[in-house]
């Protein structure tokens, strides 16, 4: 069994390989290692080998164990990955460090509402329901540049680029495609795209951001 480290390298090896072959920045696509249901020991096991950057996706799940790794380990970049309920939005201000999953009016509002009362700008990304899933998370593409303009002239928030889960069981690149669009004509210039199945096509489409859990930490625990 390769170790945790092993792991982070070999992902990291690989975002460099794709990045040169499609002639990308080789040190542009960061590796957002995904620690949601993974014991705290592996969530250890790759600070200790020196990784910063994490994702979670669920707020409460997530106070339950930064704030003391925040604590131990020196710059630690936590990004939320997952759905936001308005009632946890001052909760998630004020342990996360990039919230990537913004796709509603309300939740803008009361994050931007958290923000200027705890005085921060937390950089955000939208979210965009790239397959048009009834059951998923994101912005619709017919109202993602709207609701684009809204967050930042209306909420003021610092709004980075977009994100996206593509639907399961499909060709994940025409999606990555249209995010870039997307977020090429509002002028967005950060793409959060490609988990372990597909971050080397993330990568191909220009990812700043791949999201990995199973590759980094193994199978996640139900
Ligand atoms: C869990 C999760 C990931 C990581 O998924 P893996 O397939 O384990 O790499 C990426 N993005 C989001 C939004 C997730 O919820």
């Amino acid at each position: 069994m390769p170790t945790i480290a092993e792991n982070i390298s070999l992902v990291e090896q690989k975002i460099k390989k794709t990045a040169t072959f499609w002639g990308e920045d080789p040190e542009k696509a960061k590796l957002i290692a995904v620690s949601k249901k993974q014991p705290d020991e592996k969530v250890v096991e790759a600070l200790e080998a020196g990784h910063r950057c994490f994702g979670e996706n669920r707020v409460q799940e997530a106070a339950g164990k930064w704030p003391a790794f925040k604590e131990k380990y020196d710059g630690v970049e936590l990004h939320l990955i997952g759905p936001l309920q308005s009632n946890k939005a001052k909760e998630a201000v004020s342990l996360f460090d990039v919230i990537q999953s913004v796709d509603r009016p309300k939740i803008a509002r009361v994050l931007s509402e958290e923000m200027q009362k705890a005085g921060k700008n937390i950089p955000v990304f939208v979210q965009v329901n790239v397959g048009e899933e009834d059951q998923k998370s994101g912005v619709s593409l017919n109202e993602a540049d709207a609701f684009i303009q809204t967050c930042r002239e209306e909420y003021k928030l610092d709004v980075q680029g977009l994100m996206c889960i593509p639907p399961a069981g499909e060709q994940p690149a025409p999606f990555f495609a249209l995010l870039k669009r997307i977020a090429d004509r509002n002028q967005l210039p950060k793409l959060s795209m490609g988990m372990s199945s597909d971050y080397e096509i993330g990568v191909q489409f220009g990812a700043d951001y791949i999201r990995v859990g199973t590759a980094v930490f193994g199978e996640r625990a139900y």
